[in-house]
């Protein structure tokens, strides 16, 4: 099947999700989150070690940058043998059962950005997305590494960034949270995602980027949608 990908990468709370749906709906693509691959993993991560008997790893999880000490390459590949993963509609499934809702919590966005740092992880989550949308057509693929890693031949490629307050501010309207807590959290997520060695969150060095601080999310969508025009595919 002959399709198109549309990139829009980004740091937390840049406004990408939104954009990205808006732009998927007005050019009729489908739309993938990939953030949500990473936060379905964690959650899986979360279920293994909230077993009695290795509660406490959580907490070194939860408490250390180095997860590797705790998931190694064998846990790690025994969770994705049995990480059977459906995201249609913006629905994410993981072995039957729906956690749409459940990946939003704050413990999953700790532990997804920790254990997105995992060779393995991002190996096999990249097929999946690419097979995604093989499988899917046409679509708007949001993310870290969409442009730089998952599909660097995407014809519009979008780094969409947001100064650090209103980027907290943005994440306010979505969680209760005080929003020093948010920011701190934003920040060490920032962080990890950019110090990584593998993947980490940078521009392609083809993409547009494009500053939302003083831009509302119509003028965004505009303005990728404009772009995508241009490109008279
Ligand atoms: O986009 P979202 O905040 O839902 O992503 C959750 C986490 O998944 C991010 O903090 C990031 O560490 C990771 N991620 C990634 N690569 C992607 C998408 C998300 O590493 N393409």
């Amino acid at each position: 099947m002959k399709f198109n990908v549309l990139a829009i990468d980004g740091p937390s709370g840049s406004g990408k999700s939104t954009v990205a749906k808006m732009v998927a709906c007005k050019l009729n693509f489908n739309y993938l989150d990939t953030g949500a691959t990473y936060r379905a993993f964690g959650y899986m991560v979360l279920v293994k070690f909230s077993e009695t008997k290795i509660k406490s790893s959580i907490k070194k999880i939860m408490g250390t940058d180095d997860v590797d000490q705790i998931i190694t390459t064998e846990v790690a590949n025994e969770l994705l043998n049995k990480f059977n993963l459906l995201y249609e509609n913006q629905k994410v499934v993981i072995n039957g059962l729906d956690i749409t809702e459940l990946i939003r919590s704050d413990e999953v966005s700790e532990i997804s950005s920790k254990v997105a740092t995992i060779n393995e992880v991002r190996e096999f989550l990249v097929g999946w997305q690419q097979n995604w949308v093989v499988e899917h057509g046409s679509s708007v693929v949001e993310g870290r590494d969409i442009g730089t890693v998952v599909f660097p031949k995407a014809p519009l490629k979008i780094f969409l960034t947001a100064d650090d307050e209103v980027r907290s501010l943005r994440r306010s309207h979505q969680i209760s949270q005080r929003l020093d807590t948010i920011k701190e959290n934003l920040t060490l997520r920032d962080i990890r995602d950019s110090k990584r060695i593998n993947s980490p969150l940078k521009a392609a060095n083809d993409a547009i980027v494009i500053d939302s601080t003083f831009k509302s999310i119509d003028e965004v969508v505009e303005e990728i949608l404009s772009l995508w025009k241009n490109l008279n595919l």
